[in-house]
């Protein structure tokens, strides 16, 4: 087969997909080149604001063979090659899902789709706090993900936002290149695990600020420092930075599936063996259902898994007529 060529065919009309896949972040994208190279006829519900979270962020260093790319370049390039093999890329919102009867009915804008298997990979929101700075900033300064961005904070001075696990990961990461690491936590205690906490208090690059707030983030072209708040205190304080990584946590983009299909009590898809979910010929893929690793190259992983199983499926489906 020529490099390119498109082979899988579209379904004639009044036909069901062959997979519809919800999303079009790395887990969507990726589960699209191998569903159509599977012979699967796919369709891709990319949404209005399509390519997920690598779309607000700049230089992406880890991602394997493209050193420094820029992440909507990327998302650009993935989306090329999803369609490459025949997928077609509707630029629109899945409004709803009907995943109890066969085919499944997924509808956008009034538009009603069947299809036979269905990949949920609508990903996760990163939240951002609110205060004034922090989205201004992103990517320039402002981040959160320490895997990707704390080699661009070698010898500087960061703060991290929040005390769950995700907090403590992203300051130890950066302890390994930034000088200061300034933990920013509201409470007087985290609710990091017990043994992510002992890590952080006993590392003597990071100091903690507890009860404490950000109630501005200041620069000019990039960050230069954050205005803070003590809340028993009231007391307001600066403090000179390069970076600050906001961990506070995610929100699953599951709305469309409440009811649907089992989620857990954080709104995660939940999975029940490799991709799948609790709806036979629904699978998951990405950051929707994985709030541990969270990386873009994590996430094409889950997609490619995500499509395998979803054309096994598909095969017993022609077997079974069903
Ligand atoms: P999380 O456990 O929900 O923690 C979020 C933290 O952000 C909390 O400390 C919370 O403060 C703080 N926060 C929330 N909203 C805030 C706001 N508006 N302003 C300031 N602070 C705010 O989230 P996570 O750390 O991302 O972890 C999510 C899940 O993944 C957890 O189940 C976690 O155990 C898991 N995880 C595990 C690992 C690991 O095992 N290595 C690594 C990462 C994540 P309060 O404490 O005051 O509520």
């Amino acid at each position: 087969m020529a490099n390119g060529e498109v082979f899988t065919p579209k379904p004639k009309p009044g036909e069901p997909w062959g997979v519809i896949i919800i999303g079009s972040g790395p887990a969507a994208l990726t589960a699209a080149i191998y569903t159509t190279r599977g012979a699967a006829s796919t369709l891709i519900l990319g949404g209005e604001k399509w390519g997920g979270q690598l779309m607000l962020t700049t230089t992406v260093d880890n991602w394997p063979g493209a050193p420094g790319i820029q992440g909507p370049d990327l998302m650009q390039k993935m989306r090329e090659h999803s369609i490459m093999f025949g997928a077609e890329f509707l630029q629109k919102n899945a409004g709803g899902i009907d995943v109890g009867k066969k085919p499944f009915e997924v509808t956008t804008g009034g538009v009603k789709y069947l299809t036979k298997a269905v990949i949920v990979a609508t990903g996760a929101e990163t939240k951002w706090l609110p205060a004034p700075g922090v989205s201004e900033f992103v990517g320039r300064g402002v981040s959160s993900c320490a895997p990707c961005d704390a080699p661009f904070f070698k010898g500087k001075k960061v703060a991290v936002v929040g005390g769950g696990d995700s907090a403590m990961e992203e300051a130890l990461t950066l302890s390994k290149y930034a000088t200061e690491i300034a933990i920013i936590h509201r409470r007087d205690a985290f609710r990091a695990s017990a043994a992510m906490q002992q890590k952080v208090l006993s590392d003597p690059k990071i100091k903690i600020l507890w009860n404490t707030e950000v109630r501005e983030v200041v620069g000019n072209q990039k960050v230069e420092k954050v205005v803070l708040v003590d809340n028993k205190t009231k007391q307001t304080s600066e403090l000179i930075l390069d970076g600050i990584f906001i961990a506070i946590g995610h929100t699953p983009s599951t709305n469309i599936f409440s009811g649907k299909i089992e989620l857990d009590e954080k709104g995660y898809v939940a999975v029940k063996d490799h991709t799948k979910t609790s709806v036979p010929g629904v699978f998951v893929a990405g950051d929707v259902h994985d709030y541990h690793y969270k990386q873009a190259v994590t996430a094409a992983g889950f997609g490619c898994m995500a499509a395998m199983d979803t054309i096994k499926y598909l095969e017993g489906f022609k077997i079974s007529g069903g």
